[in-house]
């Protein structure tokens, strides 16, 4: 890339900005596919106006105004959370009729320097409420969104001022399009080359739970000298130094004076880098690394060229947050969370991992289909909240009983189905039988209410009864419809001939 390839006029930082949201909300859709989620932004007249966006529905009102009920109650708090609201009480919101609306949604406010310049709305389906989602995921992603929302922001000021600004808004706009550490990682050697020449870039992070060191992250050229995943201890070098004060630094072999180290104590006598310039992630002291730039000739740096760097480092370090914060994230979509069992996503990992060991190893595996029985009747008589209560528990039963190698999941609603591994058919019937009877004689009490469960199991053994999850399954839940036909409440384990429900 050239200076004067660099279309000044034309710079945009909306696709940064968009792309965040588009990432946020990718993200809840997949934590909570049931939700629908929309974005709506400050319009001129102190409205909400809703974004445009490929996942709409057509739920919601486009424009929301600022005098709802909700957003009064949002607007009025010190620091911006997320609510739950009640959908009947804030019927403006919604372009439907009201017995098609659900019972609950979540608003998540977008902030900026302390305004509400947006917010998330999530509407949850019918028969879900407050107890069933995890506010702090909303608000997580709400805060990376508006931080994002003020770089583009600030940065869309300022374009205008000089080249170099529009140049730093360039590099910026590509390295938050970046959507892991990778891309973002191949994106600062390409751009970073074109304004500061070095000939190695290392990535040092500083990770909060050890503070008294600090770690090689990546590397980009050779390792001399150094290895990857190393860690040093925060203590007389440059780099040290750097994350302690959250400054940048400069060295130069000419220089008089020499450091005790660049990385650590000593490693400044076989050190054949002549300059390197190390830029803090953060302005903060102890902050979470230094992006290290070595190069084999000493050269004159412009002002200029640090404020770049400065600026391309904190970004770095502002999305690796992020990043750890999706990580975090992803892991979350891996468990259900009314139940906290694997989710259908995960189980189905984790099967695929565990037959192909079985198949490896010759090891055995026995997979359980259950459905409670007359399950409806718990939602119909005493409504969603006591299923649910009775999903979780039952849920609790089930980990409890099985081995701690076994691998419960809920498989739908009220379904679920367990994985055990290395133990018998006989074994695994026995064990089944035990989470038959603890479910049958457990008095399911919530709020003086007490209720019976039943349970229908069926089991299927690999490879006799199925040699792929989908045989397996199809297998296990044919045994279960046996079960539930000769009443329920029973284990069945399969047997030639057999039928699922869907095939009867
Ligand atoms: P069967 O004995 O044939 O299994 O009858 P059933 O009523 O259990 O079966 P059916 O599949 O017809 O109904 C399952 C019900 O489970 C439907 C729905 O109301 C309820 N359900 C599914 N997911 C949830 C949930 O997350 N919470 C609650 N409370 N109920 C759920
Ligand atoms: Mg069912
Ligand atoms: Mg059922």
């Amino acid at each position: 890339m050239d200076h004067a390839d660099i279309d000044l006029a034309n710079l945009d930082t909306k696709p940064f900005f968009e792309t965040q949201v588009k990432i946020a909300i990718d993200i809840l859709n997949s934590v909570y596919p049931e939700t629908s989620i929309y974005l709506y932004t400050l319009g001129e007249s102190d409205d909400f106006v809703l974004k445009d966006l490929p996942t709409n529905g057509h739920q919601v009102s486009k424009t929301i105004s600022s005098a709802t009920q909700a957003l009064t109650e949002t607007l009025s708090q010190n620091e911006f959370t997320s609510i739950f609201i009640k959908n009947q009480e804030n019927r403006e919101i919604f372009s439907i009729q009201p017995e098609e609306q659900s019972e609950y949604s979540l608003l998540t406010p977008i902030s900026k320097l302390g305004n509400m310049v947006g917010f998330l709305f999530t509407i949850l389906p019918h028969g879900r409420g407050p107890s069933d989602y995890n506010q702090s995921v909303f608000n997580n992603l709400a805060l990376s969104v508006g931080s994002s929302y003020i770089l583009s922001d600030s940065l869309e000021k300022l374009k205008s001022r000089s080249n170099h600004l529009s140049l730093m808004l360039e590099v910026n706009t590509h390295l938050n399009i970046a959507a892991t550490k990778t891309d973002y990682l191949f994106e600062i050697s390409r751009f970073g080359k074109y304004f500061i020449h070095f000939d190695r870039a290392v990535l040092v992070l500083h990770p909060e739970e050890t503070p008294e060191y600090f770690s090689v992250d990546s590397i980009e050229g050779d390792e001399t000298g150094l290895q990857l995943g190393m860690s040093y201890p925060v203590y007389k070098s440059l780099v040290s130094r750097s994350i302690i004060t959250g400054q940048f630094f400069i060295f130069k072999q000419s220089h008089a004076e020499q450091p005790e180290g660049i990385y650590h104590e000593g490693d400044i006598e076989e050190y054949p880098y002549k300059q390197v310039i190390g830029f803090p992630l953060s302005k903060t002291r102890n902050g979470s690394g230094v992006l290290v730039l070595e190069s084999l000739d000493e050269y004159d740096i412009k002002q200029s060229q640090i404020s770049i760097f400065e600026m391309i480092s904190q970004s770095l370090g502002a999305a690796l947050t992020r990043f750890s914060l999706y990580e975090r994230l992803n892991n979350y979509a891996t468990i259900d969370t009314l139940t906290q069992l694997y989710n259908l996503r995960a189980l189905k990992q984790r099967f695929e991992e565990e037959l192909a060991r079985a198949g490896r190893y010759q090891n055995s595996l026995v997979v359980l289909f259950l459905d409670l029985d007359k399950f409806k009747l718990v939602n119909d008589t005493y409504g969603h909240l006591m299923g649910d209560y009775v999903l979780r528990e039952t849920s609790q039963i089930i980990r409890d009983t099985v081995r701690t190698s076994d691998i419960p999941g809920r498989y739908g609603g009220e379904e679920f189905v367990v994985i055990m591994v290395n133990s018998d058919a006989k074994a695994c019937m026995a064990s089944a039988r035990r989470i038959c009877s603890a479910i049958h004689e457990r008095k399911f009490t919530m709020n003086d209410v007490t209720v019976d469960s039943r349970v229908s199991i069926g089991l299927a053994e690999y490879p006799h009864d199925g040699e792929t999850m989908q045989e397996l399954i199809q297998s296990a839940d044919a045994a279960m419809y046996t079960a539930k036909k000769h009443g329920g409440d029973q284990v069945v384990k399969y047997e030639k001939g057999m039928v699922p429900k869907s095939q009867a």
